[in-house]
């Protein structure tokens, strides 16, 4: 191979062995084998080959575009080999990994609100758009409507998934994002494989599974799933290609993607356990034998701290814990479960900030055995290191020396608007079941739970 993008295509596909398929056959391509980690890498090397076969791209050219992700990886990866500025202009649910591996191979990342539509200045497609407009040399990619999109999967991944299958393919379930995987693979397998129907895959809250049931446009919602589903139809999504459709919720596409790794060690992200939902209801409602085939999008490496995150279940409320209406709801990180982030009173400071900063949190209760002896803080914490410098022996300090240990404890049965004056006293509820320890209670769980809670 001359260059890494030598090693974009020719996925290994993997049968499913421990999930109940029904009378199926399950097959995977794992396009998480893609040398930026997803499916995108296809499209994004066929848009700038088109665009510079096309005189659209030039040498020191820019190119733009708005993308949940995937594609901005995808064109940066592409983009840097070849010597252009990639801007990505990204909506602010998406995972911070993918931020910050898109940065890291070189682009320029413009985060934008997730929480507005097409038509609005922020939306990231028309802040994209506008970004192109005044940046001189610049070629907005524009996936949704680009037909090299279609065709990179029309000649590669559609091929590719015949050729494996050997020739034998009933269904292959698909997520629709920018409609490419949908309609490339679609439009060839209706050319040489008539007989393999196409199977939408979309999150619950998405307007396609809906439009494709009912013919109608629905209002959409919001879904966790990252880089497919649509608030509108794509250009490039060929949805007359669509024979099934299932709409598949968060919690079952986190489960399934959770489900796929514990029992095959195949590690995909949120989308892909969208798609694997959908193909085994397919798979389990089929009356006779069939090859089935779905896509593994990308990684689960780029959802660690939501899909693998139990902390990030247990705060959308996807858990199994059982709800009460009382404070006890409010702790996401439980002691008794050893998910709570806590120091020893020995520990030092240095210790204490290495938990912080990992876990991402502003205090931590000190506890000794199963005892809650003290809390510390960010002010705690720097107070101590103003006061004796900041240097080696300031983050030697014992905990206990610089915790408080005048705590305010609240019941985990107490009604959660008595957590209320604790927090506008500035303090952190230390939540007590009976005489053990839970675990803590901030304002920003508060505010999650309220924020569940109005959804
Ligand atoms: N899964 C993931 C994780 C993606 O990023 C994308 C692309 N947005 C897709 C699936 C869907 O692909 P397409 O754009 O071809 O519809």
């Amino acid at each position: 191979m001359s260059s890494v993008l030598d090693l974009i295509g020719h996925t290994p596909l993997v049968e499913v062995s421990r999930l109940d398929t029904g009378p199926c056959r399950l097959f995977l391509k794992l396009e998480s084998a893609n040398p930026s980690g997803s499916i995108k890498d296809r499209p994004a090397r066929a848009m700038i080959e088109a665009a510079e076969a096309a005189g659209t791209l030039k040498a020191g050219g820019t190119i733009v575009e708005a993308t949940a992700g995937n594609t901005g990886l995808g064109l940066a990866l592409v983009g840097s080999r070849r010597g252009y500025r990639t801007v990505l202009v990204v909506p602010d649910k998406m995972a911070r990994e993918k931020i910050l591996h898109a940065k890291a191979m070189g682009a320029e990342i413009v985060l934008t609100r997730s929480d507005v539509g097409k038509g609005h200045p922020d939306y990231y497609q028309d802040l994209a758009q506008a970004i192109t407009q005044r940046t001189p040399g610049a070629l907005f990619i524009n996936q949704f409507e680009n037909p090299a999109n279609p065709l990179a999967h029309q000649q590669t991944t559609g091929p590719e998934i015949l050729e494996q299958m050997n020739g034998d393919v009933d269904a292959v379930v698909v997520g629709v994002g920018s409609g490419g995987t949908l309609t490339g693979i679609g439009r060839f397998m209706r050319g040489v494989s008539p007989k393999t129907e196409m199977v939408l895959a979309d999150p619950t809250g998405s307007v396609l599974a809906p439009y494709i049931q009912t013919g109608k446009m629905t209002e959409a919602g919001s879904w966790a799933v990252e880089g497919i589903g649509e608030d509108f139809l794509p250009k490039n999504a060929d949805l007359s290609l669509v024979k099934h459709a299932y709409s598949i919720t968060d919690p079952e596409s986190f489960g399934a993607a959770r489900e796929l790794l514990r029992r095959e060690g195949i590690f995909a992200g949120s989308s892909s356990g969208t798609l694997l939902a959908a193909a085994l209801k397919f798979c389990r409602e089929q009356k006779t034998p069939k090859r089935v085939v779905s896509l593994v999008c990308d990684s689960g490496a780029k959802y660690l701290s939501k899909v693998f995150n139990d902390a990030f279940l247990a705060q959308e409320g996807w858990g199994d814990r059982e709800r009460f209406g009382t404070v006890r709801d409010v702790v996401i990180n439980r002691f008794n479960e050893g998910s709570a982030i806590t120091v020893s009173p020995g520990d030092n400071l240095r210790t204490a900030f290495a938990r912080m900063r990992a876990a991402d949190v502003s205090q931590l209760p000190v506890v000794e055995g199963e005892r809650v002896v003290g809390l510390v803080d960010e002010s705690d914490m720097l107070g101590a290191l103003l006061t004796s410098g900041s240097g080696d022996a300031a983050f030697s300090t014992p905990v206990k020396n610089v915790m408080v240990s005048r705590l305010e404890t609240i019941s985990a049965d107490a009604p959660i608007a008595d957590l209320v004056p604790l927090f506008r006293k500035e303090y952190v509820a230390i939540v007590m079941d009976q005489s053990r320890f839970l675990g803590i209670a901030t304002r920003m769980d508060l505010i999650n739970y309220f924020r569940v809670k109005q959804q």
